[in-house]
């Protein structure tokens, strides 16, 4: 087992008029190698629970647990976690400040320490496995495109090794082909590496293509936790949180509704096709 919440509750300036509970009991456990997403309306609690996996903040009540570790121990290591467990913002193109591309993905690896030849390495597969070109290395980071900048922060984070990666919706603002982008070198890192990736988004359809597992927030709680199928079959509820399950389960719901025998957990174009194809053929055998 990697990561572990145990009834982690987080209350921002507790005691004042601006007391805020974002987190309420949140229990969760994340082993090793899953690639799991995070969904949940705005204000749900998400950046916020997401922080606490490599001790950026400190629950108010409750225990984070790295390793089977509580983080927040006496003489615990938070620096050495957080290079194990690397944390891509939301909007992270906010923190790149070097001059360069290059030397700006070298920043975490020389904060561990690493020697400038065994740096300047780790930036160069960092930058080369999200796809930055390597004309860009010498360019400021602010001459490049949204999307560009999107993945020399996430290129800033992967270059430190971690074996668990947290991405707060690395996507948000880009267009639907920075997107997919985006993601698919994702789910590479995550094939190819076998790095365990926490995916915060508040779209169901990234999500649902990607992830093996779905952890829904809602107002500081966790609402449901579990395989994507397992969890869209709460779309009437997800509804209620502001979120809504993948298209393609209205519609399989929809033909069920009218009669066809159709799996109703289908939630891409092939499966559903499938099923459709096999509901028709059903129909003509009859
Ligand atoms: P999400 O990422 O799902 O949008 P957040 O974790 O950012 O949610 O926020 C959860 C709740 O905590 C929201 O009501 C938000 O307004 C509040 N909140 C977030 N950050 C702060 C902060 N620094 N100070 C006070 N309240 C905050
Ligand atoms: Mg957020």
């Amino acid at each position: 087992m990697s990561v572990k919440l145990e009834d982690v509750t987080y209350i921002y300036s507790p005691g004042t008029v601006y007391e805020m509970h974002a987190l309420e009991h949140v229990n969760l456990e994340i082993p090793d190698g899953q690639f799991v997403g995070v969904i949940g309306h705005t204000g749900s609690g998400k950046s916020t629970l997401v922080q606490h996996l490599n001790g950026l903040i400190r629950p108010t009540s409750g225990h984070v647990y790295y390793r089977n570790e509580d983080i927040w121990q006496e003489g615990y290591q938070l620096r050495q976690l957080r290079s194990h467990v690397g944390l891509v913002f939301q909007y992270p193109e906010h923190q790149l400040f070097e001059t360069d591309v290059l030397t700006d993905v070298c920043f975490g690896p020389k904060n561990q320490g690493l020697s400038p030849e065994e740096c300047e390495k780790r930036a160069r597969e960092a930058l080369s496995s999200v796809g930055v070109e390597e004309e860009l290395y010498d360019k400021s980071p602010f001459e490049l495109s949204g999307g560009q900048k999107r993945r020399v922060a996430i290129a800033g984070v992967l270059a430190m090794n971690p074996d668990f990666l947290i991405l707060d919706e690395p996507t948000a603002g880009l267009d639907p082909r920075g997107r997919d982008e985006i993601l698919d070198q994702i789910e590479r890192l995550h094939k190819e590496r076998g790095i365990s990736i926490l995916l915060v988004s508040h779209s169901m359809e990234d999500i649902a293509r990607y992830v093996e597992r779905i952890i829904v927030m809602n107002k500081g709680h966790v609402a449901f936790d579990g395989a994507p199928k397992e969890v869209f079959s709460h779309y009437k509820e997800l509804e209620t949180m502001g979120l809504a399950a993948p298209q393609m389960t209205y519609i399989m719901h929809s033909l069920k509704e009218h009669g066809m025998d159709v799996d109703v957990t289908a939630t891409t174009v092939e499966e559903a096709k499938a099923s459709i194809l096999k509901a028709l053929k059903g129909k003509k055998g009859k």
